[in-house]
């Protein structure tokens, strides 16, 4: 039987644990569709609030986030460039019927990367190489190509509209951009923010959370006056930072450090700027990211300048998990255009349409590169020691609190300890069932970094057990002490 990769191990893990599992599994599974349990919710929750304390609060931006609705209507995606633009290159199996990615299929044969060639082009590859079905072996048909979106009529009858699952979070902001530029007093660069769903017909969704249907996106436009691109005020703050980038025309070359000083030269200091805020963000949980420029052929139809954020995940893999763009006038002025509406603002006594500057983080892709930096495995004799070292913020708990047993008041001093820690502000859990060391197992394998143990010593010294999820290692805390014990060292 072959290894488990480590990214098994994550999914198996997720099954057990309650992290994530296939959506209305009870009635057959989708493909694509994935719910997050209860364990699961709560990373993602805390994975959002972390986005959010560092991009809207604590880089101290003009962003302010807003909730549009998932749900849009035809002429939103006509004026995005959705409706025509955004497809894929499918081919079918002539004889078991089978739909697959043309670029995917190209590209797992071949062993190279074919993003952004033409239907025509990859059709005369398919040809060329003889590619055939890789589920039969059938001939496969010509290349053509299928909208990604999800649609749905809106009303009923012959009065009902054709409307779309929003494809990105992008639209809805792009929309609300002249209110939200009127309520916030009239300001450039703003930066309008959203988390929420976004939903795409995938043809070939894959590996669980990375390539789904129905998923969540955390992004911020920010909105900027296309003359004022070249400065950023807080530019001299970042100016330094070393930043891991693919330069499109220098791929050969791979990996190179540069510094936002040397890419504001290429692509104006706004645009550094973020790139090296985005790259603190992830060092501060020690995901590795490189950014991936993306050559014209493989750019997104609205983008400018394209960086995917890359994570190599263990099986070897640089995989995107977010991405950085300069979407231009595109999404502005295509609304102006079929809604008949002026979207430009007055900057100076000029009539200006502002351009945006995109930060685009796949939540569900985050929060499975987080997964996989944090499994671990330990043999010890006979048993395989299971724990995920998630970074304290994103955990589900910051400690499961155990009795050593039902009996004896402990459950009384038990209660007491959870009590005195959630008043603190301390998510912790009750675990009294099973084994200490079985208790630990359990809350090591979804992330909590403390298991606290109340035992007959706790009534004679009034201390408690902590033991630390990575290193395993247990020491005496006095309870009149122990929140601020375990926040000191959740802030190390
Ligand atoms: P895009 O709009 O294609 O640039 O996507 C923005 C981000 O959304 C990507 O960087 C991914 O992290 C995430 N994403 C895109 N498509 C999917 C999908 N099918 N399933 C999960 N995440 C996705």
């Amino acid at each position: 039987m072959s290894e488990q990769t480590r990214y098994d191990k994550v999914v198996d893990l997720a099954l057990r644990r309650g992290l994530f599992y296939p959506s209305s599994e009870l009635h057959g599974a989708i493909a694509g569709f994935y719910d997050y349990g209860s364990v699961g919710s709560r990373i993602k929750n805390n994975w959002e609030n972390c986005w959010r304390g560092f991009f809207l609060r604590r880089l101290g931006e003009p962003f302010v986030e807003i909730q549009p609705a998932e749900v849009a209507p035809e002429k939103v995606f006509e004026a995005s460039g959705h409706l025509t633009q955004f497809v894929d290159p499918i081919t079918e199996c002539g004889k078991c019927g089978a739909v697959e990615r043309a670029d995917h299929l190209l590209e797992s044969h071949l062993k190279e990367g074919f993003e952004g060639l033409s239907a025509k082009g990859l059709g005369a590859l398919i040809k060329k190489h003889k590619v055939k079905c890789h589920k039969c072996g059938g001939d496969l048909k010509e290349v053509s190509v299928l909208n990604m979106m999800l649609s749905t009529r809106i009303g009923t009858g012959k009065l009902s509209k054709p409307a779309y699952m929003r494809p990105e979070t992008t639209q809805g902001v792009v929309v609300n951009f002249k209110r939200e530029y009127l309520i916030n007093r009239e300001r450039l660069p703003l930066g309008i923010a959203v988390i929420g769903r976004a939903f795409r017909n995938e043809i070939a969704p894959r590996q669980t959370l990375f390539r789904m249907r129905e998923f969540t996106q955390a992004e911020i436009q920010v909105f900027c006056d296309p003359s004022e691109l070249a400065k950023h005020a807080r530019f001299s703050e970042v100016a330094t930072s070393k930043i891991p980038v693919v330069l499109a025309k220098e791929r050969k070359k791979g990996i190179q450090m540069v510094s936002a000083k040397a890419l504001a030269k290429e692509y104006g200091e706004v645009y550094a700027y973020y790139m090296a805020r985005i790259s603190e963000f992830y060092a501060s949980p020690g995901l590795r990211v490189r950014f991936f420029e993306k050559n014209e052929e493989e750019r997104a139809f609205y983008n400018k300048y394209q960086f995917d954020i890359e994570y190599e995940f263990e099986d070897g893999g640089w995989r995107e998990i977010a991405g950085f763009h300069y979407r231009t006038d595109h999404d502005l002025a295509g609304h102006a255009r079929v809604s008949g509406q002026d979207l430009s603002v007055n900057r100076n006594g000029k009539r200006v349409i502002p351009h945006i500057v995109e930060l685009s983080f796949g939540v569900d892709r985050n929060l499975l590169a987080l997964l996989d930096a944090g499994y671990r495995e330990e043999k010890k004799k006979d048993e395989m020691r299971v724990w995920l070292s998630l970074p304290p913020a994103v955990a589900p708990f910051t400690a499961g609190v155990y009795p050593l047993v039902n009996k004896d008041r402990l459950p009384e001093k038990t209660e007491e300890v959870l009590q005195l820690l959630r008043n603190a502000g301390l998510d912790v859990f009750l675990d009294d069932g099973g084994s200490i060391g079985r208790r630990y197992a359990r809350a090591d394998e979804i992330g909590v970094p403390f298991g606290i143990t109340i035992d007959y010593d706790t009534f004679k010294d009034d201390s408690v057990t902590v033991r630390e999820r990575d290193s395993t290692k247990q020491e005496r805390v006095k309870i009149k002490v122990l929140a601020e014990h375990l926040k000191n060292k959740l802030n190390k």
